[in-house]
């Protein structure tokens, strides 16, 4: 059965039935002239004059229900998606390493060798590969978040390295230095003295799309800007650069706040 939409503002006053939608939104009386709509993560909200009556402010929203429902959408689908990409940080947690599920094995003991962390394969056929971390099961989630990306952090540097070294010649160009970032909204960045600047979240995607971003600051090196000239540069040594930067851009990263 295919149930009606509908949106709830949390400090929502007022209903109205957009279409076949229940829309709940926060009304709010301020001294201005017209009815003003802001759609965000809350949902919507209305500010109005205090003369204009009620039955008017539901007019308003039905005339213009087709911009407000399509921006509830987004904006449920956008928070669905932050949703599913938050990792609880405990035994048994999975997230995606190179675009495959790796789940977390708090490991006390440290039944593994290496330094923090061992990536090891499931004994079980089928199940995601393990990343046994040398803490007690009841490690605080943030110890485990911060085991995990240190980890993580090791993984990066020697994964972007190896990449770096093996687009770089195909460029002809000569990096010099790795500087691992983590913004939020960046992936990487080049400056003409040939140091490179990769965001160490991109360990989650698979190594297409990482080989993507590498080849497109290491072409940085020979041509600054975006002009068709970069694109020809990034182009000549991937060919496919096209549809692995629209995965880039589609691609949820899991929140590690
Ligand atoms: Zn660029």
């Amino acid at each position: 059965m295919l149930q009606p939409a509908s949106f709830s503002h949390p400090r929502a006053n007022r209903e109205v039935l957009l279409g076949h939608a229940r829309v709940a939104y926060a009304l709010q009386r301020v001294r201005r002239r017209s009815i003003g709509f802001v759609v965000d993560a809350d949902g919507l909200s209305v500010r109005a004059p205090s003369w204009v009556t009620l039955s008017a402010i539901d007019e308003a929203l039905k005339e213009k229900s087709g911009w407000i429902l399509r921006k509830l959408g987004d904006a449920q689908l956008r928070q669905q998606k932050r949703e599913d990409a938050r990792i609880e940080w405990k035994n048994g947690a999975v997230f995606p390493f190179l675009g495959e599920p790796l789940r977390i094995v708090l490991d006390a003991e440290h039944r593994f060798a290496g330094r923090g962390g061992a990536l090891l394969d499931s004994a079980l056929p089928g199940e995601p590969r393990e990343l046994h971390i040398a803490l007690p099961h009841a490690a605080d989630a943030s110890k485990v978040r911060d085991a995990v990306q240190a980890w993580l952090l090791r993984q990066a540097r020697a994964h972007f390295v190896a990449r770096l070294d093996h687009f770089a010649p195909q460029l002809g160009v000569r990096w010099t230095r790795l500087r691992l970032s983590s913004a939020q909204t960046r992936w990487g960045s080049a400056r003409s003295d040939g140091s490179i600047c990769l965001n160490w979240r991109l360990l989650h995607f698979r190594p297409s799309v990482i080989d993507y971003v590498v080849v497109h600051e290491l072409s940085h090196l020979r041509v600054m800007d975006h002009s068709p000239r970069f694109w020809d540069t990034v182009g000549s040594v991937m060919p496919e650069y096209k549809a692995l930067r629209r995965s880039l851009k589609e691609q949820a990263t899991p929140s590690w706040e």
